[in-house]
């Protein structure tokens, strides 16, 4: 039989198809270069479902995994490269299919760029709600196999209550539709909540139907500042007790705080231990009323002071800077972003876990995140020339996310398992539960072929 690359180039004529090393190198890797990768056979960049049915019936028929790539902005290795595999990257189904005003649905290709599909339904007044603080570069595909949140989900929810359908193609290139535009549907099992958050471990997800909001207004912003991060804990329980709805409720440390003001300059609390970010996207006077309330929230919870955004500039530099938190933490050396989950009312507790394993292990670990949903991203910070880096930050890791278990957390909140959380799965889930997981995968992909060592 002529060779795999060969046979791909064959069967489907005109697709792109990388196979020299240094071709394949940027292809190799997502957020996580710290995660051993893999060389791939080839990577190619199919234009539709037809092709990729191609694909995968070769990759059957051959017994070549496959791993489904869109932007590689994943920070748990879902999309890193494996030994001999084709890598199925989806930057050129980029299409948005449909914008149904009527039935505030949209339905696009996997590669659409999450601001690209806000941008556009934007023109007819209508929303996408989840929005990933790397909504400018990841991929709608990629935002539905992690099941990502950011940072509307406060409000709005996850990817996940966003989805009405899908398509998909399976290990043995059949392609099945799990929904369709049906506000309510419930015929037979919630196949779209098995494929939704499953990294390319159980189809490739080859379009989608999503659910739009008409537009909200335009958000007003606060920044409240507190002496501890305990303050600032305390500040978003009394909001949510409060009955408030702010649409954004995000959190950074002392640590956060300098490292963004140093690259954006923005004049923030400095001396401050923390700050929350609360916006409104209600109408009208309400917002001022909802704003009002989180202030009085966040002044008896201990704050030592408020600021409201001048004006929509002034609030988007604030919301960038937020959301280029990770970025500038770089400066200070490498910042390795994690991710772990625990119910709001016991942010405090998780940080003080946080900053105790910080202290125990000598390593600095800044820390911002999505508050109001109680995810919080701990950053590792290590100097680039640091033997030790390596063996540090896994002895934080893992007390970082015993820590976040004993609390009834999670130690994946929205970033997904893919290879840098598996080791925990059974701690977190049980045995039991890993094993149904197992069984729905040999289901669907009996000879693992999607994704092979990812999740499970
Ligand atoms: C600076 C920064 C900020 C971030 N902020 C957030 C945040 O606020 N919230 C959040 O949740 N995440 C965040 N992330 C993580 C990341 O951006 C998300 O997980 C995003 O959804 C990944 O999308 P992607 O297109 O880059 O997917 P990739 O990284 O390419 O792939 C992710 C996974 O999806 C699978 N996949 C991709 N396309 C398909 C498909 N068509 N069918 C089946 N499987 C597929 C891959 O195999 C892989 O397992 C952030 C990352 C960075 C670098």
């Amino acid at each position: 039989m002529p060779p795999v690359v060969d046979l791909l180039r064959q069967r489907v004529p005109g697709l792109r198809v990388l196979d020299e090393s240094s071709e394949m190198e940027p292809f190799r890797y997502d957020e996580t270069a710290y995660l051993t990768a893999g060389v791939p056979l080839a990577v190619c960049f199919p234009r539709s479902t037809d092709e990729v049915r191609s694909i995968v019936r070769l990759a059957a028929e051959t017994g070549t995994p496959i791993v489904a790539r869109g932007a590689g902005t994943g920070l748990s290795g879902g999309a890193v490269a494996i030994d001999g595999a084709i890598t199925v990257a989806f930057g050129q189904m980029a299409s948005i299919l449909e914008i149904d005003t009527a039935n505030l649905t949209a339905t696009v290709q996997p590669g659409v760029i999450n601001a690209e599909l806000n941008r556009a339904v934007a023109a007819h007044n209508l929303l996408y709600p989840p929005d990933p603080a790397s909504f400018e570069m990841c991929t709608i595909g990629g935002n539905l196999a992690e099941n990502s949140g950011g940072l509307r989900c406060v409000k709005y929810g996850v990817t996940r209550d966003w989805v009405l359908g899908l398509e998909v193609v399976l290990a043995d290139g059949s392609v099945i539709r799990t929904g369709g535009k049906n506000k309510k549907d419930v015929a037979g099992y919630d196949l779209t909540g098995w494929f939704v958050g499953s990294e390319g471990t159980l189809g490739l997800i080859t379009e989608a139907t999503l659910r739009l909001l008409p537009l909200p207004p335009p958000k007003l912003t606060m920044l409240a500042f507190f002496g501890s991060v305990r303050d600032a804990g305390r500040a978003v329980a009394l909001i949510t007790a409060a009955g408030l709805q702010p649409v954004t409720l995000e959190l950074m440390d002392a640590f956060t705080i300098a490292a963004v003001d140093d690259v954006h300059q923005l004049g923030l609390d400095r001396a401050a231990g923390a700050m929350l970010m609360v916006e409104s996207d209600v109408a009208g006077a309400a917002a001022d009323a909802e704003l009002a309330g989180a202030e009085e929230a966040c002044l008896t919870a201990g704050a030592t002071s408020t600021l409201r955004a001048a004006d929509a500039t002034e609030a988007d530099w604030l919301r960038q800077a937020r959301r280029a938190a990770h970025g500038s933490l770089e400066r200070a050396g490498v910042a390795r972003m994690d991710d772990v989950g625990v119910t709001r009312s016991r942010v405090p507790e998780m940080i003080e876990e946080i900053e105790r394993v910080s202290a125990r292990q000598g390593l600095p670990i800044a820390v911002f995140g999505h508050a109001g949903d109680g995810n919080l991203h701990p950053n590792y910070i290590v100097s680039r020339d640091d033997p030790d880096a390596e063996r540090k930050i896994d002895a934080a890791r893992d007390e970082i996310y015993r820590a976040a278990l004993k609390l009834g957390g999670t130690v994946t909140g929205e970033h997904g398992t893919g290879l840098a959380k598996k080791p925990w799965l059974v701690l977190q889930r049980g045995e039991r539960a890993v094993e149904v997981m197992r069984a729905i995968k040999q289901a669907l992909d009996p000879d693992g072929l999607l994704n092979p060592g990812k999740v499970l």
